[in-house]
């Protein structure tokens, strides 16, 4: 009982201590007259009266550790509360209270501290006040036994959590004395789910208009334009494109799939990030005479051998070069660089710049957001997932990827890779001839 009484938490204890000044209040003030009258008769000073008082009262405050203290009777309430109980509810990695049979609480775990501001003595539905968990506890409260809620937070930010109320150790159909309550977050589950099902919806929804369009010229073609060779021509023109369009966001999609599903292993082959840029320069060449935009570049003349994946960088940097000649055409003018910053602990930087239209404030955190778009616009070549998929292999790649714009000035995106990146015989040799 000692030993309990040692683990109960200090409100507990000091209960306790309130609750045996209670019991002996009354041989307390008997001995306390006595000491007052042997003091009148002159037989103690009247110091040491108050000295000998101060010391039985303290002893009387004292834990017991004798070995018949479990005869002793202590608090009807902390006697209920058992220490290995109280021990088993710290050790939870989930928050656990223990409540007492109306709902307020007597333990409180690390963990729910760290995450409820709640505290022995208060009232647990001061703070948790979703209706369904509400009644959950007062049905427990009841006697009803176990019961388990989901319920949402709302205050300081959105959060979901599940909570499992037990009464313990108390018969079916009885009121209980304690309840044990253990709260799981269900936030990021949560969360999760809600990107599947986003992501779900809205890969549908992208097939879904290229094929309503196909739908919709086959039917044409078997009925009204049977006989129209202009228009078959015409509409088999079209129908090309959206074909072409659901297969480049099929490919998209499987390309986003399989670099998330290695996300967590860094690439290890060696690569010329020179030669790289300068591969996705030679490829875009004619979609740039065609747009009629001019690239300009400035790479350097020794190749920089970085730890990464050829061709996951070859898309990175076609998918920014790619966006900077469609969206930035009106600039007729693209700038593409590659240098290995002094002094900065970067492996290099690349950057494409363009003078196009630029990208509003507003637009620039959710780039990379899959399917984003700036304006919606099904028409064009886009599939809302380039940025998505480049911000991905950078992230595999330690790789930081900014974008910086204005209205009107056109877009700087810049990616910077980590020294850490620099293949190790590389670097040193770099460093030795720098
Ligand atoms: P998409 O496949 O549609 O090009 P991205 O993820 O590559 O998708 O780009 C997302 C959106 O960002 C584009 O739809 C476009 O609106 C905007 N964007 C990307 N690059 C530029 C740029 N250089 N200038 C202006 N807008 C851009």
């Amino acid at each position: 009982m000692a030993d309990e009484q040692h683990n109960l938490p200090p409100g507990w204890q000091r209960s306790l201590a309130t609750w045996r000044f209670v019991e002996w209040r009354w041989p307390l003030a008997g001995f306390a007259l006595a000491l007052l009258l042997l003091s009148a008769a002159g037989a103690v000073a009247l110091w040491a009266a108050i000295v000998i008082f101060a010391v039985v009262a303290v002893l009387l405050a004292l834990p017991k550790t004798d070995a018949h203290a479990e005869s002793d009777a202590p608090a009807p309430d902390a006697r209920q509360l058992n220490a290995d109980v109280t021990r088993f509810a710290e050790a939870l990695p989930e928050p656990c209270f223990l409540l007492d049979g109306a709902g307020v609480i007597r333990f409180a775990n690390a963990r729910s501290r760290a995450t409820f501001p709640l505290k022995p003595g208060d009232l647990l539905t001061s703070r948790l006040r979703a209706p369904d968990f509400v009644t959950a506890l007062q049905r427990v409260i009841a006697g009803e036994g176990p019961a388990r809620v989901e319920f949402f937070e709302r205050v300081p930010t959105e959060r979901w959590f599940v909570a499992w109320f037990a009464p313990l150790g108390t018969p079916a159909g009885q009121r209980p004395d304690t309840i044990v309550l253990v709260i799981d977050d269900l936030t990021e589950q949560r969360r999760a789910e809600r990107a599947r099902a986003d992501f779900v919806a809205n890969a549908s929804h992208e097939l879904r208009t290229p094929l309503a369009s196909l739908t919709g010229f086959i039917e044409t073609l078997q009925g009204p334009a049977r006989d129209d060779p202009a228009a078959r021509e015409r509409f088999l023109g079209i129908m090309h494109g959206q074909s072409q369009r659901m297969s480049r966001l099929i490919d998209d999609l499987l390309s986003l799939n399989r670099i998330e599903m290695k996300a967590h292993m860094r690439p290890q082959d060696s690569v010329d990030i020179v030669s790289v840029v300068q591969h996705v320069l030679d490829a875009f060449e004619p979609l740039a005479a065609e747009l009629g935009v001019t690239v300009d570049a400035e790479l350097p003349d020794a190749s920089i051998t970085i730890a990464g994946d050829r061709d996951e960088l070859v898309q990175v940097f076609s998918n920014l070069l790619e966006n900077g000649l469609k969206y930035g055409r009106s600039g007729k003018r693209v700038l593409v660089s590659l240098i290995r910053p002094s002094g900065a602990r970067s492996a290099c930087l690349v950057t494409v710049r363009d003078f196009g239209p630029g990208i509003g404030a507003e637009h620039l955190p959710r780039l990379t957001e899959r399917f984003y778009r700036v304006d919606d616009d099904r028409q064009n070549r886009g599939t809302g997932l380039g940025l998505a998929i480049v911000k991905h292999i950078l992230n595999r790649h330690r790789a930081r990827l900014t974008i910086e714009s204005e209205p009107g000035q056109g877009a700087l995106f810049s990616v910077r890779f980590d020294e850490s990146s620099l293949i190790p015989s590389i670097a040193a040799d770099d460093r030795k001839s720098a």
